[in-house]
């Protein structure tokens, strides 16, 4: 059986505001959450342990120039972050990775991807479709061409895309796809097996953990995200995801603050 170890890796951080972004409206009462902005991390992760080589889930952000332009002014990237440096640095190069796993293709998950000359890319065919033709509030999130001068890092790539549902799908060995749409209309996470079990790469479908706990004192089952196409989607995505995971060691956001420290202590997860 395929057993997976996996590594964190920060592609940058982007400036925004925990009540606007992080935490709905609707919740931030019963958090006490800073007004200022902060800086968020924007994890991918490499997938080693597989039979045909190393496996991208999320390929992260762009340079800063590029993300202040056109994403969150303030962002950074800083030197050595870019996805391919990373790799360069623990002795991967582009040509190694045979897939690349997208859970959505929002700029910030699927930067750089052209670079990988062998990678099979792997989205939901929802996504792909969606992002062709996203709704007005995600069209900066998708980089979409009617903005101007400006393209989506998937421009002109051949990407598979089945029809992942509700169920776990196996897509590669030893790691299943499943719909968790809410964030955008065709977002899907993935079941890693490792040693210690499964580890639940959740995406922007959980953007903290706090959205994936219930709040004390409250009817809240689950804290939603600002951040949102569809909220009726999302709230079921957040309770499947509260229910599948092994634990909440074993949930990994795309963006959740506490994986830097985490993943600096250890950066290999088993
Ligand atoms: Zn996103």
């Amino acid at each position: 059986m395929t057993r997976y170890t996996i590594r964190p890796i920060n592609t940058g951080f982007l400036k925004t505001y925990p009540k606007r972004y992080l935490y709905h409206n609707y919740v931030v009462q019963y958090f006490d959450l800073p007004s200022e902005p902060i800086d968020i991390p924007v994890f991918c992760f490499l997938l080693e342990g597989g039979p045909e080589g190393p496996i991208l889930v999320d390929t992260g952000m762009c340079d800063t120039a590029r993300a202040n332009e056109w994403h969150h002014p303030g962002s950074l990237q800083p030197d050595g972050y870019a996805i391919t440096d990373q790799l360069h640095a623990i002795g991967i190069k582009e040509e190694d990775i045979y897939a690349i796993l997208f859970t959505h293709l929002h700029w910030d998950h699927c930067f750089h991807m052209e670079k990988f000359p062998r990678a099979r890319y792997i989205t939901s065919a929802r996504e792909y479709a969606y992002a062709q033709n996203p709704a007005l509030i995600q069209v900066r999130g998708y980089e979409h061409p009617c903005q101007g001068d400006i393209r989506p890092p998937f421009t002109g790539l051949t990407l598979e895309t089945p029809d992942i549902g509700e169920a776990e799908t196996e897509i590669l060995p030893g790691i299943t796809a499943f719909a968790t749409p809410g964030h955008t209309a065709g977002h899907i996470s993935f079941n890693v097996q490792a040693e210690s079990g499964t580890y639940l790469l959740a995406g922007d479908a959980v953007l903290c953990l706090d959205n994936i706990r219930p709040i004390p004192g409250s009817y809240y089952t689950v804290a939603p995200p600002a951040r949102f196409l569809d909220m009726p989607a999302l709230e079921r995505t957040l309770k499947k995801i509260q229910a599948m995971r092994q634990d909440e060691d074993h949930v990994l956001a795309c963006h959740e603050v506490t994986l830097v420290a985490r993943a600096a202590a250890t950066p290999i997860l088993r």
